[in-house]
């Protein structure tokens, strides 16, 4: 037996497997077609659901489905001071909410889904230690009994002579100690951390491909990293790389604050003899302020949280449609050409995905989502605004749950069509858009320029003629007929020729009608909005209306 056999079998004297054995028996390739992908999104319970992490989501989800492969969601729970409870069931929830599924993973509450877990790390130490007993025996590992003070002190040291500070190459103390030394550490109980024995040398440089931004050349590791730490359980480092390889992931999509640490994971692949994943880093979601970006953060930023967007009643479809117009360039014009298409027919492609660091613009977002609310049924908006406001609007849940087909018949007012109206965006827009088809929820009203006296006199006018079963063509009909007693032009083509020989045209009469009936000056269809509220209801209006002329 030789020296790393015997210390491996010192330190992992429960381990019986090897890592080959593993993907042999237990993890073997998975029987999936040609070209299909397995992706992975790895969360840490924190219950907090970052935009930036839906976003990596969509992409896995995307990559995998649209190839046949597999999604899996595995929680990285190795920072137990992080973690909240519940903190799993809000990821797959929050994520489901935006139409993100997983084929495996801790899908169910106390259940996992699939056969490549257990997919919470802090179930798999066993797994982690077949490796770690394997990069011992390989003698690219080592235990390493260095004190937290002993670390500081060698950092300090090395900054003050100037050289790069870490546990490396004769600076990494326990790399050289004798075996009897490490024995009798271990039996006098001494914790200990195992650390890489990194074959790299400063200066050495490494280069590989990544599917978003092509080549990347950087420094190669020289580190002594930790790979467990003293309880046993994994750093960041080693459970990426014995994780993605028994989940047999081949594409793995994470943000880019981790191609600085990819040389660490590439050199323990190479190491092990195992083949790297493709890697797709994929870019940072900053926000601009006073001219200069920065990362969407948790703690300043309300719209880096998932939930933020459902609260301010953007449809989770919206969200999506708008992180797959900053994820890729292309995916506004497949929109333009596909308008009715569901955004899961877009051909998501990784290696098409921007790399550039993705601006959140809350505009874009409100635009992409004012799209999206346009091209839905009215019965579809109605329910959308119904169970956003059952939560955040009692008084609109009311009145429109009180007669739901009501409700559909004023969002269907100048629904489709070849240019849909775009007032509402998100859900919360709704109180008001719709508020004066309802007495209950009318309040704002926007006020009429045109003189009192004249507003009078147009008014009383139309009471006498008007009749809200007339169609759309009678209906204009008498508006237009009252315009001539009342000195306005029935033409506009006509006024504008000649606007001194009129009061105004018959876009300000309908204009005073509109502002009587519903406190605006922009609205759908009047027709039909007259038509819908009802003979009763506009009489009664223009009346209110009248009175409020003579104060
Ligand atoms: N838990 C890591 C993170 O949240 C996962 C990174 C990865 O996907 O590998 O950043």
């Amino acid at each position: 037996m030789s020296d790393f056999d015997r210390l491996a079998a010192l330190l992992f004297p429960d381990v019986t497997e090897t890592p080959e054995e593993l993907l042999e028996t237990r993890f073997p390739p998975r029987p999936l077609p040609e070209g299909a992908q397995v992706t992975r999104f790895a969360p840490s319970p924190t219950g907090f659901l970052h935009l930036g992490g839906v976003f990596g989501a969509l992409v896995d989800e995307r990559t995998a489905h649209l190839s046949k492969g597999v999604c899996i969601l595995r929680i990285e729970d190795t920072d137990k001071k992080r973690e909240i409870e519940n903190g799993v069931p809000l990821i797959v929830e929050g994520l489901s909410a935006f139409g993100i599924r997983f084929d495996e993973g801790p899908l169910a509450a106390c259940a996992e889904t699939g056969a490549y877990g257990p997919y919470i790390q802090s179930r798999r130490a066993p797994l982690y230690h077949v490796f770690a007993k394997e990069l011992v025996r390989r003698g690219s590992a080592y235990p390493c009994f260095c004190t937290e003070e002993e670390i500081a002190a060698l950092r300090a040291a090395q900054e003050a002579q100037g050289v790069t500070p870490g546990y490396w190459g004769d600076y990494a103390r326990c790399r050289t100690l004798a075996p009897e030394t490490v024995e009798e550490n271990l039996r006098a109980g001494k914790p200990w951390v195992l650390r890489l024995r990194s074959p790299g040398k400063p200066g050495e440089r490494v280069k590989f491909r990544d599917v978003v931004r092509g080549e990347i050349e950087m420094e190669a590791n020289f580190v002594d990293v930790v790979l467990l730490k003293s309880d046993g359980i994994p750093t960041y480092h080693f459970a990426h790389v014995v994780d993605d390889t028994l989940m047999r992931v081949t594409q793995v999509v994470r943000g880019e604050e981790w191609i600085a640490s990819a040389p660490i994971h590439l050199q323990l692949f190479w190491l092990l003899g195992l083949k790297p994943p493709k890697y797709c880093h994929t870019p940072t979601i900053m926000k601009e302020e006073n001219g200069s970006k920065r990362k969407l953060s948790k703690r300043k930023d309300p719209e880096a949280a998932a939930g933020y967007f459902s609260d301010a009643g953007y449809p989770a479809d919206a969200v999506v449609e708008y992180l797959l117009s900053v994820a890729n360039s292309l995916f506004e014009d497949w929109r333009r050409q596909n308008p009715q298409a569901p955004w899961q027919a877009f051909p998501f492609r990784l290696n098409k995905l921007s790399s550039s660091g993705a601006l959140f613009d809350l505009d874009k977002l409100n635009s992409v989502s004012g799209e999206v609310v346009a091209r839905m049924s009215a019965a579809q908006v109605r329910d959308g605004a119904t169970a956003w406001a059952e939560k955040h609007d009692g008084a609109l849940f009311a009145a429109l749950a009180a007669d739901p087909s009501y409700a559909e018949k004023l969002f269907a007012i100048d629904r489709g069509g070849k240019k849909p109206r775009k007032d509402i965006a998100k859900w919360s827009d709704v109180r008001a858009y719709a508020e004066y088809f309802y007495d209950a929820l009318w309040q704002t009203r926007e006020e009429e320029e045109l003189a009192p006296g004249l507003q009078k006199q147009i008014l009383d006018a139309y009471l006498q003629v008007f009749d809200c079963a007339d169609d759309k063509d009678t209906w204009f009909g008498k508006i237009r007929a009252l315009c001539a007693p009342l000195g306005f032009s029935p033409d506009v083509r006509a006024y504008k020729a000649a606007p001194e020989q009129f009061k105004g045209h018959v876009g300000d009469v309908s204009a005073v009608i509109r502002v009587a009936l519903t406190g605006r000056k922009n609205t759908p269809d009047l027709h039909a909005i007259m038509a819908l509220l009802g003979q009763a209801r506009c009489t009664a209006r223009i009346r209110d209306y009248l009175r409020t002329l003579e104060n």
